[in-house]
């Protein structure tokens, strides 16, 4: 769970934009229209984790850092590191001595080969003591990045690996603190800082751009992984795990436990019940078919003795593999590791944790599970079916995978692809289940099917999956959909760009996906030989014969088949929660009047430690820069605002390795209000309808032929100290230098020539929409409760709310019957969007690209904005909407909350300053991280501030509580003024925000955050001013601050996406608290 995730997750909220005052999320909207598919591609690229909570466990469905950024298999390979000079620096300490330096330290040399693919001198190392190995990878890139892995595979869904990833970070020998992780997450500079969970492994990575920051992160990982104070504390276990909760013996027991909630809410979202069920199915009897991450139902059957037990065995140099990468010295990442590996001896769990292959089965198998859908909702479209294949029973080699990969992709990966297609144009189902291959464990998957269907028509999915992978063999693919596919994979791995997600961890997760299993950790690094020789192949045997009999061999002849059928069942909840009821109840009924005192003692003394803060000398042991390393100034984006045609031109002169990024901005401000629910939509059409002389399949292959990829989406935002919002529709490209002509040629395509006359294929737009605004209810509740909060506070937000909150729920709804009725009325609504919207009135350009390519740009530019039209300049509506301002719960079938209270703090006369930034991460990080989640049992809290707005809100994540928490959000501002901090901790606040401030970001995401900045009205005086503010913050400005945050507490709106249980119980307790309203 993380943050920015969390606020970032509508596709056009306001909150988008909410703090990036200071920094962009790299944000090619979630519903790029080019990779929709690969945004829920079932892969391990976890998120951006700023703001993470700890540990990110693995998910079958996750969303990429960057939506351009391409499938795993063929991602963030690179040349180029991130220096805006295109000069290759040799890097630091490499040299003949560096090898005697290895040898002293206990290192022998294993393997050196230079990468070219990434310009990096990689060296294998063996620690000679206990057999850790260690890759050292030297390059210019400043992005620097050190992890830790160990094979840690379980043996049952006790979810021990997930709650050991979480209970590490939890204080360790050096670092004798509650949590040395939080104290990163609030003082250091790092890029990246998480942990991950794996089905058969734990990853512990950190990045950072300092290197006196980077080492302080390494030493605290390091110290966490092999000397956690966990394994001798049962407190820490009962916290990140389970325990039962008993504040008085007359009250009933709870079991409570981060990683049990955090469970309990994946287990809540029926697609997350498939993906498991799935993997499970396929992998009978190996460590795959548990849960790593527990399954709330077994993990209280985990004991303190079976946990320590997997750390002891498993958290041992014998079993680490350990990554460096980037631009510091190679010779002291060496003395750091000596230090703490030479203190253990050789043991075996190596051996232990090999995973074993599991054997291909003979007959294919079929399984059916229920999944808790909502009471007295209609039932009938809402099965899931999907089939899986366990691809091989060994693991592929690169070739092989590399081609199953580019198979992927044509089948899957853009939504002209045949199989996609074809699923969705059926209209058997409302959107795509299953993500396609999946090569990160040891043996590779392929999952495809449909949600949204009829119980009758299940066996129709299952034959057209069937058939199609058929024709598909039979006759091959379209060669223009082939270059299209290989120009699209050849983009992505020259271009790089993994968002904000560090180039040297997606280079690690790739080098460990084979490393893991002792194979070449080198091999997956180089990708140029094979995907020649798969060019060469391809050039000259023709496609089809490479890519039927993968089709043929690893599919439609393999046995091994595991179809899974997935039933709504709107009592499964209620029976779920009832059987946890009883059994708690039994272990209340066997215990005596003794016991049940000790436990509420024991309730009591850990919520005691919980929130009884850190001593100071304990928190002075991590380690922190100090104001000293902190740069004065902002990161400077050099800005060159000019003119074309009347319209404003801004070009940023940025290396980014012979990529044009640009984006055109129109002005929403002059559409009808009543089309606002509409635009998602048009964005979605002008991408995948088609124009006359093309139809969308054609139209895609071009723009996957000719371009990096395009993007449309809506983008909102409050204007600080002005009612009118910002609101724009952005189109995003990028192509090749050599190609700027094309995608100036594109984007005037789709914005004039696209046509909105398909209906069918414009219905199966808004099922798959409404499918994903399901989805997200469940999975990502706290978002939909920050847009519900900001409708109801400021006009930005409502119209972010119309276009991705409950309200576009409920219009998508209306819509799908509309679409059928009146097809002319909405095709005309389309139109008129497109009429209102693209002109050259309203029109900005942004370009980020080297000069020279920027200077041969213009005239392109220039004839595509001589074809835009003009018109009058039409009067702006002033939309002036709110949602009415009551506390609301939404309800869903869920096991866990997401709770939100919010207001605007600019109305009670609070003044901006850079303060606030400091202010609202300690908060977060301190008292809503203990109260919340520490001792509350939520799997997050946090607090966010919309400098824009002035909307300051509380957000819960995956929460069992619901009043409880509402309460902790109040005692805000009183926590605020009690609070006492001395000089260290205040300077660890604010290098945590120039942290967040100052985010590290590649050269095209520096030119968007400057576009985002322009739009909002924020000038570099006003950053410096900013930046001034945050470095000056004094113990009084949180005093101050409580002032303005009472006024959440006094005026603020709630809002709760909640069990019906829960929101029964709580408008009893307090009368009717909460308007009911009931969307799934
Ligand atoms: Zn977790």
């Amino acid at each position: 769970m993380e943050r920015a995730v969390i606020v970032r997750s509508l596709s056009c909220s306001s909150a988008s934009v909410n703090r990036l005052f200071f920094r962009s999320y790299h944000r090619l909207s979630r519903s790029c229209p080019s990779f929709p598919f690969h945004q829920h591609h079932k892969r391990l690229v976890p998120n951006v984790s700023r703001r993470s909570t700890l540990c990110h466990h693995w998910r079958r469905i996750s969303s990429s850092p960057s939506p351009l950024y391409f499938k795993r298999c063929f991602s963030s390979l690179s040349p180029k590191a991130v220096t805006t000079s295109s000069q290759y620096a040799s890097p630091p300490g490499i040299g003949g001595s560096q090898e005697e330096v290895a040898e002293k330290l206990g290192f022998e040399k294993i393997s050196e080969q230079m990468i070219e693919e990434c310009k990096s001198k990689a060296v294998l190392y063996k620690h000679k003591k206990t057999g850790a190995e260690v890759m050292s990878v030297s390059n210019d890139d400043e992005n620097k990045v050190f992890g830790i892995v160990f094979r840690t595979p379980p043996k049952d869904s006790t979810g021990i690996p997930h709650i050991l990833e979480h209970s590490v970070l939890c204080g360790s020998r050096k670092y004798p603190l509650k949590e040395p992780f939080v104290e990163l997450l609030k003082g250091s500079l790092h890029t990246f800082l998480n942990a991950f969970t794996y089905p058969d492994r734990t990853c512990y990575p950190v990045a950072s751009t300092n290197t006196k920051d980077f080492y302080n992160l390494v030493d605290v990982y390091l110290d966490a992984v092999f000397f956690p104070k966990c394994v001798e504390d049962l407190q820490t276990f009962q916290q990140e795990g389970w325990h039962y909760e008993l504040d008085n013996p007359s009250e009933d027991i709870s079991f409570k436990g981060v990683v049990f909630n955090e469970m309990k809410g994946v287990y809540s979202q029926p697609d997350n019940i498939l993906g498991r069920m799935a993997q499970q199915a396929m992998f009978p009897d190996n460590t795959y078919g548990v849960d790593s991450g527990g399954d709330p139902k077994v993990i209280p059957k985990l004991t303190f003795e079976e946990f320590k037990d997997f750390h002891r065995k498993y958290y041992h140099p014998s079993n680490a593999r350990i990554w460096f990468y980037g631009d510091d010295d190679p010779n002291e990442r060496l003395r750091i590791l000596s230090e703490y590996l030479d203190s253990f001896e050789a043991n075996v769990a190596s051996e232990a944790s090999k995973v074993e292959p599991q054997k291909l089965f003979s007959e294919p198998v079929r399984i059916v599970e229920k999944y808790p859908a909502g009471e007295g909702s209609d039932l009938k479209k809402k099965h899931m079916v999907c089939l899986n294949w366990l691809l091989s029973d060994k693991p592929l080699d690169l070739e092989t995978e590399l081609a199953i990969g580019f198979l992927d992709h044509l089948m899957l990966g853009t939504p002209a692809a045949p199989l996609r297609r074809i699923l969705l144009e059926s209209s058997l189902g409302d959107a795509i289940v299953g993500g396609g291959v999946e090569d990160e464990l040891l043996q590779p998957q392929f999952s495809i099917g449909l949600k949204g269907v009829s119980e009758e028509d299940i066996q129709k999915v299952e034959e057209l999956v069937m058939n199609t992978l058929k024709k598909l063999a039979d006759e091959g693919f379209d060669p223009e959909a082939v270059e299209a596919s290989m120009n699209t994979i050849e983009f992505s791995l020259r271009e790089n760009n993994t968002g904000s997600f560090p180039r040297g961890l997606s280079l690690m997760l790739r080098s460990i996906g084979k490393w893991i299993y002792d194979m070449d950790p080198f091999e997956p690094l180089k990708y140029e030989k094979p995907l020649q020789s798969l060019k060469a192949k391809i050039a000259e045997v023709g496609s089809k014969a490479v890519f039927s009999p993968l089709i043929e061999k690893f599919i439609l002849n393999n046995p091994h088949r595991v179809t899974v059928e997935m039933q709504p069942d709107p009592e499964k909840a209620s029976r779920e929660e009832a059987a946890e009821r009883e059994i708690l109840e039994k272990v209340k009924a066997s215990m005596t009047e003794e016991d049940l005192a000790e436990l509420a003692r024991a309730t009591q003394e850990l919520r005691l430690k919980q929130e009884t803060p850190d001593p100071p000398e304990a928190l002075r042991k991590v380690p922190c820069l100090s104001l000293h390393d902190i740069p004065k100034k902002p990161i400077h984006v050099p800005t060159e605002i000019g003119e074309i045609g009347g319209v404003k031109v801004l070009q940023h002169d940025l290396f980014t390795n012979d990529v044009l990024y640009t984006e055109v901005v129109f002005n929403m401000s002059s559409l009808k209000q009543e089309l606002l629910p509409l635009v998602p939509l048009f964005c979605q059409s002008l991408l995948e309808m088609g124009t006359k002389d093309m139809d969308f399949v054609q139209l895609n292959q071009l723009i996957g032929r000719k371009t990096g990829g395009i993007s449309v989406y809506p983008l909102t935002s409050s204007k600080r100290g002005r009612e009118d919002p910002c609101s724009h529709i952005i189109v995003r490209g990028k192509a090749m230098a050599g190609r700027t002509e094309d995608i100036f040629n594109l984007v005037n395509c789709i914005l004039q020539d696209v046509q909105f006359t398909d209906q069918q294929r414009f219905k199966q737009f808004v099922c798959q929409s409404k499918a994903r605004m399901e989805n997200r209810l469940r999975g990502s509740g706290h978002g939909i409760a920050a847009a519900r909060m900001d409708a109801k506070l400021n006009v930005a937000g409502w119209i972010a709310e119309q276009m991705g909150g409950v309200s576009y729920l409920e219009f998508l709804r209306t819509l799908e019957e509309k679409v059928d009725q009146d097809w002319n009325g909405v095709s005309s609504s389309l139109e008129e969007i497109r009429k209102s919207l693209v002109s050259r009135q309203g029109c900005l350009v942004n370009m980020t690209a080297d000069g020279k390519t920027l200077t041969n740009t213009e005239k392109f530019l220039s004839k595509f904005l001589d074809l835009l039209p003009g018109k009058q300049p039409s009067k702006t509506n002033s939309w002036d909407a709110r949602i009415s301002p009551v506390n609301e719960a939404i309800v869903v079938p869920t096991q866990v909350n997401y709770v939100g209270k919010a207001a605007n703090i600019y109305e009670t006369g609070y003044q901006l300053s850079g303060s606030a930034y400091v202010i609202s991460k300690y908060i977060s990080n301190t008292w809503l991280w203990d109260r919340v989640r520490v001792s509350g049992g939520a799997y997050g809290g946090f607090c966010d501030f919309d400098t824009h707005s002035g909307v300051f809100s509380y957000l819960s994540y995956r929460d069992p509580n619901l009043l409880k928490t509402l309460d902790v959000y109040d005692g805000t501002a009183d926590f605020l003024r009690e609070l006492e901090m001395d000089d260290e901790i205040l300077t660890k606040a604010i290098i945590g925000t120039i942290g967040d401030v100052d985010a590290y970001q590649l050269p095209d995401a520096k030119g968007y955050s400057s576009l985002l900045r322009y739009l909002l009205g924020v000038t570099e005086e006003e950053r410096q001013k900013r930046r001034e503010e945050i470095l000056s913050t004094s113990l009084n400005d949180f005093k101050d601050f409580s002032d303005a945050i009472e006024a959440v507490k006094e005026k603020g709106v709630v809002v709760a996406v909640a069990s019906p249980e829960d929101v029964v119980a709580a408008n009893e307790e307090r009368s009717n608290f909460f308007e009911v309203k009931k969307v799934l």
